[in-house]
């Protein structure tokens, strides 16, 4: 069997560049490496619901807004299927079914949507929505419908795809063996995994307000990266410097390569240089985000130029998605159809209807 690739996004907001480096560029490779049968990219609009559902005009705002940030780094239609979570019904019911296999305990002990749930403010007295307790169970739902067994993520969503391989491995083993086990493909870069906010804080989230965006024009980079947390030890440029926890430093370690040196600032060799002259004292800050502004304006430039080109054709974009949704829905009413027949809720095939005549006839 070939890999059936599957990945989601939240629209919540623009897709910013801890997107771009924890998931998006492995979906790009995986998408021109060509070694898949199937490669869908979904927009998760219900799930975006689960924390904000007296705000849907924001999670409807940023559906084409999401869909431009993907064709703008690359994804091609011809490749990638992409379609929209609420539009597809089997997976409403596939998490009917996956819920009676989780306990309320497990679901609650998931890290990610601890740490969410504290972010988001859900506390006793603003309570926590029940929809999204359960998101990890309609993820599941999200990737098992399409038969996945990669998943490029961030790694902030470890625990959601443990979630779906336990739902998965029960199922089997219940029923019959239906679904297929999903494995995380991690970024092999370790700066990318979870990349943090400018703030330094948490990790970059649409939600959080930490973002460089994929579409921020080149004043707006550069505003924030001038602002960015860097080390408060390192006040004067002959203090040593610290690189753990400075931001500078990690988004370097996730975009820039040796070959930006020699474009823009060749008196380095490389990353490891810089950062043992930053220990040493003697470099100041605006020198090194001023470098980092050159790396990253060299990516978002043909990203953003790109964007601005498909947002000048939105029928087109919502084209892309109708069809998209068409083999979606396709693929997971298949899969929900086999789903049904190893729990034996279906009723309207001949084996329901040998068995009972048996019953009741004889
Ligand atoms: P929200 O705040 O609404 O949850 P988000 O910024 O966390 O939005 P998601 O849509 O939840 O974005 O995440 C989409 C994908 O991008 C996931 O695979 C996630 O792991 C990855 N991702 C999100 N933020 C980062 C980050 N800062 N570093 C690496 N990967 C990330
Ligand atoms: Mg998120």
């Amino acid at each position: 069997m070939k890999n059936i690739i599957l990945t989601a996004d939240r629209p919540t907001g623009k897709l910013h560049v801890g997107h771009y480096v924890g998931s998006l560029r492995e979906r790009l490779r995986l998408q021109n490496e060509g070694d898949y049968d199937k490669l869908f990219v979904m927009i998760a609009d219900a799930q975006a619901l689960t924390d904000n559902a007296g705000n849907p005009v924001k999670v409807r705002n940023n559906i084409i807004e999401v869909m431009l940030d993907y064709l703008a780094v690359g994804l091609d239609p011809n490749k990638t299927i992409f379609f929209i979570q609420s539009d597809i019904k089997a997976l409403s019911e596939l998490t009917m079914y996956y819920m009676n296999l989780v306990t309320l305990p497990r679901l609650l002990r998931n890290p990610t949507v601890k740490a969410e749930t504290k972010l988001r403010g859900f506390d006793h007295e603003k309570g926590l929505p029940v929809g999204f307790a359960t998101y990890p169970i309609s993820q599941a739902a999200d990737i098992t419908a399409f038969k996945a067994n990669i998943v490029p993520v961030g790694e902030d969503q470890l625990p959601m795809i443990e979630q779906a391989r336990e739902i998965v491995k029960s199922f089997n083993n219940l029923y019959a063996e239906t679904l297929v086990l999903p494995e995380a493909l991690l970024p092999t870069n370790k700066a990318c995994l979870r990349l943090p906010g400018t703030d330094g804080k948490n990790k970059m989230s649409k939600s959080l307000g930490n973002c460089i965006y994929l579409s921020d024009e080149k004043e707006v980079v550069a505003e924030k990266i001038k602002n960015m947390y860097t080390d408060p030890t390192h006040i004067k440029i002959s203090d040593p410097g610290h690189i753990e926890g400075n931001v500078v430093f990690t988004y370097l370690d996730a975009f820039c390569k040796d070959e930006h040196f020699k474009k823009y600032l060749n008196e380095y060799k490389n990353l490891d240089e810089l950062k043992e002259h930053y220990k040493l004292g003697g470099l100041g800050d605006m020198k090194i985000k001023k470098f980092l502004n050159q790396v990253l304006e060299e990516i978002l430039f043909p990203i953003r130029e790109k964007r601005k080109e498909y947002a000048k054709n939105i029928p087109y974009i919502l084209d892309i998605l109708r069809k998209g949704n068409k083999i979606a829905n396709e693929a997971a009413d298949k899969t929900l159809k086999e789903v049904k027949n190893a729990m034996g809720i279906s009723y309207f095939d001949d084996q329901f209807l040998n068995e009972q005549k048996e019953k009741y006839e004889n």
